[in-house]
């Protein structure tokens, strides 16, 4: 018997049965679960997306839920990482999509084998840095991807195509990491992170379909003031991605870093790539000295400091005043 759950949609005089048997056949990397990325999952699993790879390096805290439309209560209690939630949720929506949560770090050690194998990338992260990187993989991948943003209530979104203009085309100057404000010191709505993410769910669905809607320019809008803008953008000629090809980004030495999360006192230290850590053996040490909790995804150590540490030997340092704070945190309690 024939499924009608995509009837309403491929009705559509836009998509057709034979845009959803497209959709049904696309390969998608959402990168970054939050308020954007939820949305953007959701969409796209229950449009019928055949595969879904779903990358977060987080897990699911109180403060989250306002914006973050597919996590609960309870996967705050337990903390589960935001890919593995997500998931799971998205799993009791939709049995025809696969998906695969990964709870990864997107750095330049790890992106290009995280983008390599799908038409298409999302951006759901809240930060530069990773969206410079995800440009200079996809150009030289030449692979399409969605930029999507939002902050208090306003959000743009612009499909970073193969042939440009690329994100660097959009955004040439390369802000210093603080410099500019964040859901944490201006706050957002959901109702705009919700906006962004069903415009880039839209040109998804456009860009998979090979649609000829496809959107050429920046859109943004402020959902406050009632103003929405259209922008035509320029490829930079002298472009230093999609018109010389130098990755900056990518090509970038991948050793231990760290990145202070954006929104909370929270650090991320990273060790190389290629990390590997035995949980439980750490957890029986850790034990004597606070309390842990373990799950096959991560570690959670409360006593006079906190941080979750996951199996690639990332940890999230709590409360860290500062990354030299969350660095010393590390060595004393984790030190790899
Ligand atoms: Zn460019």
């Amino acid at each position: 018997m024939r499924s009608d759950r995509y009837s309403r949609q491929s009705i559509f005089a836009g998509l057709g049965a034979e845009g959803q048997s497209k959709l049904s056949r696309a390969r998608v990397a959402v990168i970054g679960l939050g308020a954007l990325g939820t949305v953007i999952a959701n969409n796209l699993c229950r449009a019928g997306i055949g595969f879904l790879r779903l990358v977060d390096r987080d897990y699911v805290e109180i403060s989250n839920l306002q914006r973050q439309m597919l996590f609960t209560e309870e996967d705050a209690k337990e903390e589960l990482p935001k890919a593995v939630a997500a998931g799971r949720h998205l799993a009791a929506v939709n049995s025809e999509t696969v998906v695969e949560p990964l709870v990864a770090d997107v750095n330049s050690g790890s992106v290009m084998a995280l983008l390599s194998d799908v038409d298409l990338v999302l951006d759901g992260t809240d930060n530069f840095e990773t969206r410079y990187l995800i440009n200079e993989a996809c150009h030289k991948l030449s692979l399409p991807w969605i930029y999507g943003g939002a902050l208090a209530a306003e959000g743009g979104t612009m499909n970073i195509l193969p042939e440009g203009p690329c994100f660097r085309c959009l955004s040439p100057e390369v802000p210093a990491p603080g410099s500019y404000q964040t859901c944490g010191t201006a706050g957002v709505l959901n109702m705009i992170t919700g906006a962004v993410a069903s415009l880039e769910s839209a040109e998804a669905v456009k860009i998979l379909t090979g649609s000829p809607a496809v959107s050429r320019a920046y859109f943004s809008l402020d959902i406050w003031r009632n103003t929405a803008r259209y922008v035509e953008i320029a490829r930079d000629p002298d472009c230093p991605v999609c018109a010389r090809g130098e990755y900056e980004f990518l090509f970038r030495r991948q050793g231990s870093y760290s990145a202070a999360l954006c929104g909370r006192e929270a650090v991320q230290i990273a060790p190389p790539a290629g990390t590997k850590v035995d949980l439980p053996r750490l957890a029986e040490g850790l034990r004597q000295i606070g309390a842990v909790r373990l799950s096959p995804y991560m570690l959670s150590f409360t006593g006079g400091v906190a941080f979750n540490l996951f199996p690639d030997g990332r940890a999230i340092i709590k409360n860290a005043r500062d990354e030299a704070a969350a660095l010393s945190v590390y060595a004393e309690y984790i030190g790899l």
